[in-house]
């Protein structure tokens, strides 16, 4: 089958893997001159099926209060005229029961750990390295009551079978000796010693490549600006400068997924969510982290890749706005400079800007089910969408090829909105 892959992030490039895994003729497209350049260029780096949870929570509308009023906060809402923003809003609010955050979450929890059981299976087969690290992740408390709240999210970890390990300060720089230079900041930790990191923008570059050897065709510097149709079916793509035309049609925009969808009467709630990242040099090995540790008070992610410190956080609902805002900056400095002071040099630390695309329940949507036949989603990954790239990846293709998936992906498909 012919099949078109409209977007070059991670999770286009690994839906192109599977496909022409699967023995499809395959062509990727992107408006980017390469692979991965918006959403999963400088992510944190955290492949972490453990921490995989719907944002939408119970307690999450009195924690949104907090932490907007919070210096250094996690979280910011710049309220705009925007319909689907506050459609998004309401959805998200709808999503926040005990009800529904355990049923958005026991969606989520299958394909993120079957993603990454499909990536170490794609290690070993082929072998690709990404400055990869298999050493658990470790969520930092800086108060006695964050130690105490951990917990709730312990039973969840247990109704799940997710192996954790709840640390004394001790236990904490056992897993991540540089935080001996700040004992006294924390008072323990959550680890999970299965979640990997890994650097999602050399991954994806890398896999392009090996899907290019494999025959799949790329084209950058593309913009597709309509999709097409006949009844009941993707007729064809409209770029530029010519039509496209294929048997089947995967739409992985990410963030910007919606907006040629709508024009053919497809509505996915997917909305951005901002999110900003620093990379930092390591200028002393024994300073930095191993793997990746997460602020709990700050929701800033701290990942060691190769000889750099990737430090993540930000949820910004502000559309689609790229600015690059200091004081966001700022809060990632902050968090970096504080676990890990002589770790790197931050005065050379570079600054990025990312949109999550976002679902209100939190799971992506991957899958066929709208009114055409032959077009399929892959998107709407949100906080997670390189934990889950090849787990979803593998199962689309697989759905496209008939086959039915290792993991049920009824839950995850379009359908579910009604
Ligand atoms: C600060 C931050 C930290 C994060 N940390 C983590 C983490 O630690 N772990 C994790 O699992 N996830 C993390 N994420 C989330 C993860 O990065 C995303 O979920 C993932 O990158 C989404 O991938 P994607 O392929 O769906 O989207 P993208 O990477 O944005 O790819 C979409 C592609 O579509 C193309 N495109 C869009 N419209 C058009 C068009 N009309 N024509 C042609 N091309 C088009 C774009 O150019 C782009 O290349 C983080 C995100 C942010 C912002």
């Amino acid at each position: 089958m012919k099949v078109l892959v409209l977007g070059s992030g991670v999770v286009g490039v690994t839906s192109a893997w599977y496909l022409a895994q699967a023995g499809h003729e395959v062509t990727v497209i992107d408006r980017q001159p390469g692979p991965a350049r918006e959403t999963s260029f400088a992510n944190a780096g955290e492949i972490s099926p453990g921490y995989s949870s719907p944002w939408a929570g119970p307690g999450v509308p009195v924690k949104a209060i907090k932490w907007m009023l919070m210096h250094f906060g996690p979280l910011v809402v710049r309220p705009k005229f925007d319909p689907y923003m506050a459609l998004w809003l309401a959805k998200m609010l709808r999503n926040c029961t005990s009800m529904r955050y355990a049923r958005n979450k026991a969606r989520m929890v299958p394909i993120a750990e079957y993603s990454r059981d499909s990536l170490k299976a794609l290690r070993a087969e082929v072998g690709i390295s990404y400055d990869e690290r298999m050493q658990g992740t470790l969520q930092l408390f800086r108060t006695q009551k964050q130690y105490d709240g951990s917990a709730g999210d312990i039973e969840v970890l247990k109704h799940f079978g997710v192996p954790y390990e709840l640390l004394d300060p001790n236990g904490c720089i056992k897993a991540e000796p540089a935080l001996a230079h700040v004992k006294g900041k924390f008072t323990g930790g959550l680890r999970l010693p299965n979640d990997e990191t890994g650097d999602c923008q050399m991954f994806t570059e890398k896999l392009a490549a090996l899907c290019a050897e494999a025959g799949v065709k790329f084209r950058f510097n593309t913009t597709i600006t309509s999709i097409n149709t006949s009844t009941s079916r993707i007729a064809s793509v409209s770029t530029e400068t010519e039509e496209l035309t294929a048997d089947a049609y995967v739409v992985a925009f990410g963030s910007y997924s919606p907006f040629l969808l709508r024009r053919i009467g497809v509505y996915i709630p997917v909305y951005p969510v901002k999110g900003y990242s620093i990379t930092v040099p390591i200028t002393n090995e024994d300073a930095a982290p191993v793997s990746t540790v997460m602020d709990e008070t700050y929701k800033v992610a701290i990942t060691r890749l190769g000889d750099r410190i990737r430090a993540g956080g930000t949820a910004e609902i502000s559309g689609y706005d790229l600015t690059l805002r200091e004081k966001r900056q700022a809060t990632l400095m902050h968090s970096v400079g504080d676990l890990f002071p002589k770790g790197g040099d931050l005065a050379e630390a570079s600054f990025w800007t990312g949109l999550r695309p976002m679902t209100p329940d939190g799971p992506p949507i991957i899958g066929g089910g709208t009114r055409y036949s032959n077009l399929y989603l892959n998107t709407g990954h949100g906080t997670l969408g390189w934990t889950m790239s090849c787990g979803s990846g593998r199962v689309l293709a697989d759905i496209i090829s008939g086959k039915s998936p290792d993991v049920d992906a009824s839950p995850l498909n379009i359908s579910r909105y009604g």
